[in-house]
C-alpha cells in the first residue's frame, strides 16, 4: 500500500493567510500523522511477526491507528490502558470504537507499560505509546518531501511549518528533512517534557524545532471554553475540522505568537478527526452541568 500525497490549501483565518497540509485526508482509514508515523511498518513485510502490542490512553489515536495497521496485516493487536470509564464501556464511541470493531483486544491495567513489556517475543511487534520511535522517520521524511514540493507549487517565499506536538516526534523528524523552521508547542506536558521525550528518539539530535508557548498553561485531555470556541471558528471561518486534543492548543499558541514570526506560516492538520465524537460529547455533558 501506497499514500499518494496529502492535499495542500491555501486558508484565511482572521484576515490572515495560512497554508494548511491536510494530512487529515491522507486516506480514509490510516490517515494523519499516526499514518505518516507507522507508515514503515505498513510498507515493509515482517514475516516474523504476528501481533502488536501497544499501550496509551483509552481514547488514542495511535491506538485507532494500530488497530488499522493489525486488520490490514492480518496480526492480533493487543493494547493496555489504565483505566477505561464505565460510561465509555457502555456506550463505546470514537477511537474506542472503532479499534474494538476492528479485533482490538483492551487490557486495562494500572502498570500498562510494564505488562505491555512483559508480551514481547519474537512474534511480537512492540510500539511505543504515541509512536514515539526511529521507525516514524520514513513516513515523516516523505511528508517532508511533500511539504517542498507543495512549497514550490505555490510559490511560497520563506516558509516555515506550525504543528501541536505530543511526543513531538513528527516536529522532530520534519525539522530534521526541512530547510526551514518548525515551530511546534507541548499539548502534553511542559517545554521540558517535550525535549524529554525527543532525548528519547535517539535517531535525531542535531536539529531540534522551537518550542512556542502561551501565556495560558492548558492540561491534556481537559476541557476548556476558549479552546472549543477556536476550534469552532476555525471550523466556520476556514470550513475545516481540527481535532479537538492538539490542535485548538496548537492554534491558541500559534494565534498568539503568529504576529512575531517572519515568513510564511504553514500549519500541518494531523488528523485525528475520529477522536472528536467523545470529547464533542464531553464538551455537551459539561455544558448541561453548567
Ligand atoms: C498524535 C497526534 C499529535 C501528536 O503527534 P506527535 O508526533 O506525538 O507529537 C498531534 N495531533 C494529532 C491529531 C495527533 O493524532
Amino acid at each position: 500500500m501506497n499514500f499518494t500525497a496529502s492535499p495542500f490549501e491555501k486558508c484565511f483565518f482572521e484576515d490572515k493567510t495560512f497554508y494548511i497540509k491536510r494530512d487529515d485526508l491522507l486516506d480514509p482509514h490510516f490517515s494523519g500523522n499516526k499514518a505518516r508515523k507507522f507508515y514503515h511498518f505498513l510498507t515493509h513485510d515482517f514475516p516474523h511477526i504476528k501481533r502488536v502490542v501497544s499501550y496509551g490512553s483509552n481514547q488514542s489515536n495511535a491506538m485507532y491507528s494500530l488497530s488499522v495497521l493489525a486488520l490490514k496485516k492480518g496480526w492480533e493487536f493487543i493494547y493496555f490502558c489504565d483505566h477505561i470509564p464505565r460510561f465509555l464501556k457502555e456506550n463505546p464511541m470514537g477511537n474506542f470504537k472503532y479499534a474494538l470493531q476492528n479485533g482490538m483486544t483492551i487490557i486495562e491495567s494500572k502498570e500498562r507499560y510494564a505488562d505491555s513489556l512483559k508480551l514481547i517475543d519474537e512474534i511480537t511487534l512492540h510500539v511505543e505509546e504515541g509512536g514515539r520511535q526511529n521507525e516514524a522517520e520514513e513516513g515523516i521524511e516523505i511528508l517532508a518531501e511533500e511539504l517542498m514540493a507543495d512549497i514550490k507549487k505555490y510559490n511560497i517565499l520563506n516558509p516555515y511549518i506550525f504543528l501541536p506536538s505530543g511526543t513531538g516526534t513528527t516536529a522532530l523528524f520534519l525539522q530534521k528533512y526541512l530547510p526551514f523552521k518548525v515551530f511546534t508547542c507541548s499539548c502534553v506536558g511542559d517545554d521540558s517534557y517535550l525535549q524529554k521525550q525527543w532525548e528519547m528518539i535517539t535517531a535525531c539530535q542535531d536539529f531540534l524545532p522551537t518550542i512556542l508557548t502561551s501565556k495560558k498553561k492548558h492540561h491534556y485531555g481537559k476541557l476548556y471554553v476558549e479552546l472549543y470556541v477556536i476550534w469552532k471558528r476555525l471550523k466556520e471561518e476556514m470550513g475545516i475540522e481540527f481535532d479537538l486534543m492538539y490542535d485548538p492548543v496548537g492554534w491558541n499558541v500559534f494565534l498568539e505568537n503568529v504576529e512575531a514570526l517572519e515568513g510564511t506560516p504553514i500549519y500541518i492538520h494531523q488528523g485525528g478527526i475520529l477522536g472528536n465524537t467523545s470529547m464533542l460529547e464531553r464538551y455537551a455533558r459539561k455544558a448541561n452541568m453548567l
